[in-house]
């Protein structure tokens, strides 16, 4: 099958490029342990999130959606000694998971995870970080796409950068009659990008052990 392909191109790619790390391995054997679902990014994904950091020279970056903190663990390796990165998670035993990792991983001093609905929490953020975020990576429940969109407005500057993940579910994103309140989400956080004055966009697909997905690469205008 497809699926079958992909996910044998994605074990050679990764075989190849990105060196074994056991911090990382231990983090995904640990979620499984703890029954997370297995929805982190892969590991090429998350070596193109960390090179994107760096071409980018992001100190101060924001995620929205930890899971167990495996693409949180990509980006804050990434980040220079006074970097930092602030991750949302809704569900206490996902963040607990989280904890365990990035503390395993010695990685807490760049971390600081909030547990709570990230709308609830995105308020608190704003109030104690005066500082732009430099990067913002968008990977919760996608209905809320649109108000993740208008808070990562708020909490950028000039020439920060968005990162949408899981933007082509399958396909469906392109089938305007779809009812799955998760498409919705991520076509009308798509038509909010396009109509913004102050972002240019782009989004590419992807395929590979995840199946048939993309993200949305923006950037704030001056
Ligand atoms: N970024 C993670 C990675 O690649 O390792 C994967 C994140 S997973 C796709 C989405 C996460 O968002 C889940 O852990 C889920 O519990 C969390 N989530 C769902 N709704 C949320 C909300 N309202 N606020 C914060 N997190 C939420």
């Amino acid at each position: 099958s497809l699926l079958h392909t992909w996910t044998q191109v994605d074990q050679y790619l990764n075989d190849r490029l990105i060196p074994a790390d056991p911090l990382l391995e231990q983090a995904l054997n640990h979620n499984a342990a703890g029954g997370l679902p297995a929805h982190d990014v892969t590991p090429n994904q998350g070596k193109f999130l960390q090179l994107l950091l760096q071409i980018h020279g992001a100190t101060r970056v924001l995620e929205i959606g930890t899971l167990g903190g495996y693409s949180t663990i990509w980006m804050a390796i990434a980040l220079p000694d006074q970097g930092r990165i602030v991750t949302l998670e809704a569900d206490p035993h996902h963040a607990e998971i989280a904890r365990h990792n990035l503390s395993h991983a010695g990685l807490m001093d760049k971390v600081d995870l909030r547990v709570g609905a990230a709308l609830t929490t995105l308020p608190d953020i704003q109030e104690e970080y005066r500082e732009p975020f430099d990067f913002i990576f968008i990977d919760a429940d996608k209905p809320s796409n649109p108000d993740y969109l208008r808070w990562a407005l708020r909490l950028t500057r000039p020439g920060s950068l968005i990162v949408g993940d899981n933007i082509v579910r399958d396909g469906e994103v392109a089938n305007p009659n779809s009812t799955d309140e998760r498409v919705k989400g991520v076509r009308t956080f798509l038509d909010m990008v396009a109509n913004h004055p102050k972002l240019e966009a782009t989004a590419l697909q992807t395929v590979g052990s995840k199946g048939y997905d993309g993200f949305m690469l923006a950037r704030v205008l001056p």
